[in-house]
């Protein structure tokens, strides 16, 4: 092979005017615009030059380089214009999981949200007084509806009123900067929790200006270590769900009643972080230690917050419901307008809870994974182990668990059928990659050198997805 100096091999490649004024790129030009298509074969172009200047490729190189230049500049465009936010399976079994985006919204939530985003809307308008209204009422209206109209007059709090912030974590600022503000707050030991992606209790009270007073220890708090540390500088008594994790033996917390006795005995408000929050309940599948929302609100809590995109099952948001003369300092707070949500958040909100109010929990998606029994879900199983003809895998039906997740209910699990899939030339973790490079990536659980798929979480349409792609690994 005659040698070519690198000059003579940078001559052969086109001009970046030329490559781009190609006949075979002009579809894609008129699809995505001559800037964009500029870019991807500018990029093309100086992969290929660097490659010559590190002597990887020689004058053939080249021609091959320049007889897949065309396809080159088209898959880089593919590239740089795809979405780095994409739909995958979760195959996981945990519902609620924050790393794959919690709750997926029901379908009349996504309508809701098509028709209210691209259009403009009465977010902040009285449309019969045509003046300007408050964006808060679309959904304190149906809130109220599922409330207020299921606490009895005789219960403590029965004119609840509600408002939405960005998330739960922004709705424990704002009560706390509201409510105490200089002033002393009271928690016990064994409730300073962190949750996943850093939301610590212990900070968020600084961040609010409100001084934490702990009480108890990590295992043992009395109802008399809150009495006890109450001061004219206490401000609130504050209980959070513990949500991750258990504390169990030697342990001992004053139940909801008594710590609301004592907050009304002393005239201090009682706030509750539920985490979760769930308006539906839960004991009908089978979980029986998460407390509900208006379970909180009955025995007299005067405040409860609470996450949008957790068991209820609708669009990331912090709520807050309780007293409506405490909300109404909050909505007064400028950090409320800080925190504030956009009405996509409110649409979906809105629709999500029209679902609560219709008693249509089918249409939640985490309620209806929820309600999925172990037998339905091993009828799908069924089908897809029935379909795989592989002999390099093993594919098998077994008994397992589905967990809430989310902060939700940690010791509930939900009994699941599991498709176990082991490869003879991969290992587990491989054979994991693998899904998760498929399209849409397949998201499952590594557990004892298996690869565990919980269709659960997976809806239903989309099994032959899951099918497609183990037959194909
Ligand atoms: C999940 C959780 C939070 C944080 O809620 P986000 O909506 O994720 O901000 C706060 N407190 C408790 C008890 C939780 O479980």
């Amino acid at each position: 092979m005659k040698a070519v100096s690198k000059t003579d091999l940078y001559r052969k490649l086109p001009s970046l005017d030329e490559l781009v004024h190609n006949q075979e790129l002009a579809s894609l030009v008129s699809q995505e615009g001559q800037s964009a298509v500029n870019d991807s074969a500018r990029a093309v172009l100086a992969r290929i030059r660097e490659e010559i200047t590190a002597g990887r490729l020689d004058a053939e190189g080249v021609d091959l380089a320049l007889s897949g230049i065309i396809s080159a500049i088209e898959r880089e465009l593919r590239q740089s214009l795809a979405y780095s936010l994409r739909t995958v399976i979760n195959a996981t079994g945990v519902i609620l999981h924050t790393n794959l985006g919690r709750a997926p919204l029901p379908g009349s939530a996504f309508q809701h949200i098509h028709e209210i985003a691209g259009n403009y809307s009465n977010l902040e308008f009285e449309i019969d007084k045509g003046a300007r209204g408050r964006r808060d009422i679309h959904v304190d209206r149906l809130f109220r509806r599922l409330l207020s109209e299921e606490l009895a007059a005789a219960s403590p709090i029965h004119d609840v009123s509600t408002i939405v912030v960005n998330n739960n974590a922004a709705a424990v600022l704002l009560v706390l900067n509201t409510l105490a503000e200089g002033g002393e707050v009271i928690v016990s030991r064994g409730e300073l929790v962190e949750i996943g992606g850093s939301f610590r209790i212990p900070e968020v009270m600084t961040k609010s200006n409100a001084i934490l007073r702990e009480v108890g220890t990590t295992n043992r708090t009395r109802l008399a270590d809150y009495e006890s540390a109450i001061t004219d500088k206490t401000r609130l008594l504050l209980r959070v769900h513990r949500s991750n994790f258990q504390i169990t033996g030697f342990t001992e917390q004053p139940r909801v009643e008594e710590l609301v006795a004592l907050a009304r005995r002393r005239n201090i408000p009682l706030l509750e972080d539920l985490g979760s929050g769930a308006l539906f309940d839960l004991r009908s599948v089978g979980v029986n230690d998460e407390p509900g929302v208006l379970e909180s609100l009955r025995s007299g809590v005067d405040v409860v917050t609470y996450s949008g995109d957790k068991l209820l099952g609708g669009p990331q948001a912090g709520i807050l419901s309780g007293r409506r003369d405490l909300i109404t300092r909050m909505r007064a707070n400028s950090l409320f307008r800080a925190l504030r949500v956009d009405k996509l958040t409110y649409a979906a909100l809105e629709a999500t809870l029209l679902a609560y109010v219709k008693h249509d929990h089918d249409a939640i998606p985490i309620l209806r994974m929820m309600r999925l029994s172990k037998e339905d879900i091993g009828k799908r199983a069924k089908v897809i182990v029935e379909k795989i003809r592989r002999p390099d895998l093993s594919v098998n039906i077994m008994d397992g668990e589905s967990v809430i997740g989310g902060g939700a209910a940690p010791s509930a699990v939900l009994p699941t059928t599991l498709v176990a899939v082991t490869s003879k030339t991969l290992t587990a973790d491989e054979l994991a990659a693998r899904l998760r490079a498929s399209n849409p990536p397949i998201i499952a659980r590594v557990e004892d050198a298996q690869v565990l798929l919980d269709l659960r979480t997976v809806f239903a349409e989309q099994d032959v997805m899951v099918t497609m792609a183990l037959q194909q690994i």
